[in-house]
């Protein structure tokens, strides 16, 4: 069963499939050693292009590539992608009628198809693994493999199952494919599988074509829609929210604004669920405002932006969501909005943990903040986080990067805002949160002013020429300065630290950071490898983009599924006119020429005419 292909082979049968003049990095390794009949081990970023690695083999070999994974929608893309691309391959799960299983189970006894995608329930039905072996099972392929790990953040139960086929065909080769770095998790997953001396590899965590910025800015729905409103109409992306009910409310403003928005959470029943991310996947609705339920396996690759509304569980997870941006290889958004107050929300659900799980929670917590606060190259401090050392000192993609912002002496704003807090607090024993603080500052006439008499405060009002977004914002520049923190017992009650007490006595000179504004903050960035990816004719797109929806809505696929954002990009920057020209664009194989190349062509023409 082993197969031996040469580079000029392989390279061949990747320009032929799937059209690409080249693989990405490790992938043509992977897929030898996959070829070749070997065990593997291969973790790549989200995003990075692991369906091609046993896609390929999948086409190259005779017998059939069984494909777990975790998901219905996912095997679902999977197949409808291979499928326009015009490699055999189906699914069998449970969503299935009768007449369509059928129809697929005489097929795979025919030998009909390359891959089959199932779940992992059904590999320990009665008599599936028979039906496997009639069908010719040459490798299994286990995708999002970390799934298998209760360490991960995905554990299925389901996927210790595939254990037992390993017993039960010994002679075949498994390989494991995950997106999930940390070091126990990848063990477990060698480990539960049964993994024979596999090949292991690991590509680099990179993501090029991603911007990370972390906006510090107060948080408000029309901050957001400013965002939002700052990039281009067609412009699809996902809002990460902490919770189901700011999904929901953030849904309904950007509706209310114009901007098409649906929510996803666990609170919606699974047929919702299911209509919102079809409909998400297929560019009926432009954002979808969710919580983490929402992810895995949204293979839609023109995603052009992931916010993170509220503080993310970790760095860990805050990477795997920012994945799911710019599969399609373009530049694509990753903005966190955060402020000091989402640190007492973060110290309250921890508190609401079992205690076991308190100080893992803390340290996620303080890399998360650490991050957040960093003057760094933030691409840089990512990868580091996965054991990966970045070779240069500034990626050009990150806020800190493209931006840096410049630092001005705040020491007298500094000196009211601390001596406010250290009035409240130490001299009156009244525990605040910063926002009442900057009341004061500002002179406002609040209930609680009148009610404890904030109002005799020798600094009530001594801060009226600035507004309180300035104050909050130095506010946050003085707690990463470590010279204010939440109270040890009250985490929505703001304190000096012993370094911001001296600071106060001493009148020691304050250094701050200039804000950043959410909408500049948005802008779009040159990312460091896209060189031509941004110059095309938008007119032409947009027909491009019209007629490939067209298309999708009459095989009923999404339309990323027929080509990629990038194609089209291509497309209408080098206008070409032959099927030769069309052929050789990236992303253009030999079926999808045959099945569709005639009618972009005819709106190429149409449109370079009208131009
Ligand atoms: P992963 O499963 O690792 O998250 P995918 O397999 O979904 O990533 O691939 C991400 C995107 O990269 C897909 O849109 C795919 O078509 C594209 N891609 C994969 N390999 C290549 C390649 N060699 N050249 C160009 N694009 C590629
Ligand atoms: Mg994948
Ligand atoms: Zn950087």
């Amino acid at each position: 069963m082993t197969a031996m292909v040469s580079a000029t082979e392989l390279r061949a049968a990747l320009e032929r499939w799937f059209g690409f003049p080249s693989f990405r990095p490790a992938q043509e390794a992977i897929v030898r050693d996959v070829l070749a009949g070997r065990d593997v081990f291969a973790l790549l970023p989200t995003g990075g292009g692991k369906s091609l690695c046993y896609q390929l083999p999948a086409v190259l070999s005779d017998g059939l590539t069984v494909v777990v994974s975790p998901l219905i929608a996912l095997m679902k893309d999977q197949v409808d992608a291979l499928d326009t691309a015009g490699i055999p391959a189906t699914a069998l799960n449970s969503s299935l009628a009768w007449p369509e299983l059928q129809k697929r189970l005489a097929g795979l006894e025919r030998g009909a198809y390359k891959l089959l995608y199932v779940a992992p329930e059904r590999l320990t039905l009665a008599g599936f693994a028979d039906d496997l072996e009639r069908w010719g099972v040459v490798r299994f392929i286990v995708d999002e493999a970390h799934c298998i790990s209760e360490w991960g953040h995905d554990f299925r139960p389901e996927y210790r199952r595939i254990a037992s086929l390993r017993a039960r065909f010994p002679a075949l080769p498994f390989c494991a494919f995950t997106a999930t770095a940390t070091a126990n998790v990848r063990d477990d997953v060698v480990a539960q599988l049964g993994l024979r001396r596999p090949a292991v590899h690991v590509a680099s965590f990179d993501r090029p074509n991603l911007t990370y910025r972390v906006l510090h800015t107060a948080r408000s729905a029309d901050g957001l829609i400013g965002w939002l409103r700052a990039r281009p109409d067609e412009d699809a992306g996902i809002i990460y929210a902490g919770s189901r009910a700011n999904a929901d409310k953030l849904a309904d403003a950007l509706t209310a604004h114009g901007i098409p928005a649906l929510a996803y959470h666990a609170g919606l029943d699974a047929a919702t669920r299911a209509q919102r991310q079809e409909r998400f996947i297929r560019d009926d609705v432009r954002v979808m405002c969710a919580t983490i339920a929402f992810g895995m396996g949204i293979d839609k690759s023109n995603v052009r932006f992931v916010v993170h509304w509220d503080m993310p569980r970790g760095l860990e997870g805050y990477y795997q969501e920012t994945g799911r941006a710019g599969r399609d290889g373009l530049a694509a958004d990753c903005a966190w909005f955060f402020t000091y107050g989402d640190l007492a929300r973060s110290e309250r659900f921890i508190e609401e943990k079992p205690p076991a799980e308190r100080a893992a929670a803390r340290t996620q917590l303080e890399r998360l903040v650490r991050y957040a606060y960093s003057n760094g190259c933030r691409r840089r401090e990512l990868l580091a986080y996965f054991g990966e050392d970045y070779p240069a000192e500034h990626c050009g993609a990150c806020d800190n990067c493209l931006e840096p912002r410049t630092s001005y002496d705040a020491t007298l704003d500094a000196q009211k805002l601390l001596s406010c807090i250290y009035r409240i607090r130490e001299a009156h024993g009244y525990g605040v949160g910063i926002a009442h603080v900057v009341d004061v500052l500002v002179g406002a006439k609040t209930e609680k002013i009148e009610r404890w008499y904030h109002d005799r405060l020798s600094t009530y009002g001594i801060g009226k020429e600035r507004d309180r977004r300035t104050w909050r914002h130095l506010a946050d520049e003085l707690f990463r300065l470590g010279l204010i923190a939440q109270d040890a017992a009250h985490h929505n009650v703001v304190a000096l630290t012993d370094l911001g007490r001296r600071t106060l006595l001493e009148r020691t000179p304050v250094l701050v950071r200039e804000a950043v504004a959410a909408v500049a903050g948005g802008r779009r960035a040159r990312p460091a490898t896209a060189s031509d990816d941004e110059r095309y004719d938008r007119d032409v797109f947009g027909t491009l983009r019209a007629l490939r929806r067209q298309i999708a809505a009459e095989r009923d696929v999404p339309p990323y599924v027929v080509f990629s954002d990038a194609v089209l990009r291509a497309m209408a920057r080098e206008l070409p006119r032959t099927p030769a020209q069309l052929r050789a664009i990236s992303g253009v194989g030999e079926k999808k020429l045959a099945d569709f190349g005639t009618r972009f062509l005819a709106a190429i023409a149409e449109s370079a005419v009208r131009a």
